[in-house]
């Protein structure tokens, strides 16, 4: 038996082609050798093509859950993922306080690839005054940091500043992520709890199999957090754990199909 499995959690929404979501968290938790937990807030039907149908589980489910997984597991990092409503948010934001379950990752899921809403507008308020300033990172894609800061993100100068807002609504450190341009270079922007920042450059990959790399990438992280690395290291490993899984993507589905986690 192995002593001291490092031990990770994810809370999130499921999907049911595996490709996002929990399936993503825990495959990404396994590739870094974390074992990982999965609470789950909603069910999603969903392929490569779209999300058919949400269903939110009710907050006494979520809070048993994590109850659970409290009074057993010794978890050193945790992530939220796609969180639906206000409801959820206040949820999860109570259960963190209750219990300590070392870093936390805020992946502030707002909208699918495929256009389907993943928070609810009425949530994003709630996300905003009582999960960022318990989050020791927040890692937002442009449109969600736009909508997290009320301001439009056009330049670099705007990601900087952008990010220097979401520090001060209380996340620790800031990964603001650049992919949903359309420029060959990807530019992804880390803002550290010391106020040290910088630039990740990585190259586009001409794919459409990129469902889940948000969730991926925010779990790489927190599995990185749970083997005891320093935030700059996990963040540039995990960047180039998720470019290698888009880069040797697999044909799974007819539409964004999933990430390599193989590879
Ligand atoms: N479904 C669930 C449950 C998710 O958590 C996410 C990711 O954040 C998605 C779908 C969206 O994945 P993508 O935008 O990569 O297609």
């Amino acid at each position: 038996m192995i002593n001291d499995t490092p031990q990770a959690l994810t809370i999130a929404g499921t999907d049911s082609s595996g490709g996002a979501g929990v399936s993503a968290d825990l495959k990404t938790f396994m590739a870094q050798g974390v074992y990982g937990g999965n609470v789950i807030v909603s069910v999603t039907a969903q392929n490569t093509r779209g999300v058919q149908e949400v269903q939110m589980i009710p907050p006494t489910v979520i809070t048993q859950q994590i109850q659970s997984i409290a009074d057993d597991l010794s978890i050193s990092a945790v992530k939220t993922g796609m969180l639906g409503d206000a409801q959820t948010v206040n949820t999860v934001a109570k259960a963190l306080q209750t219990y300590n379950f070392g870093s936390y990752i805020l992946d502030p899921v707002m909208v699918a690839k495929g256009g389907a809403k993943l928070l609810r507008d009425e949530a994003i308020l709630a996300l905003k005054t009582q999960l960022l300033p318990l989050a020791t990172m927040v890692t937002p894609n442009i449109p969600e940091a736009e909508v997290l800061t009320e301001m439009t993100i056009q330049t670099h100068e705007d990601v900087k500043i952008a990010a220097y807002k979401l520090q001060l609504l209380g996340a620790k450190n800031v990964l603001l992520k650049g992919g949903h341009g359309s420029e060959l270079a990807v530019y992804d922007f880390v803002l550290l709890a010391d106020g040290r920042h910088f630039w990740l450059k990585s190259q586009r990959v001409d794919t459409e199999r990129t469902h889940g790399t948000g969730d991926t990438l925010s779990a790489a992280i927190t599995a990185q957090l749970t083997l005891g690395l320093d935030m700059k290291t996990a963040v540039i490993k995990s960047k180039a754990y998720v470019d290698a899984t888009i880069r040797d993507g697999i044909q799974v589905g007819h539409g964004h199909g999933p990430l390599n986690h193989l590879a």
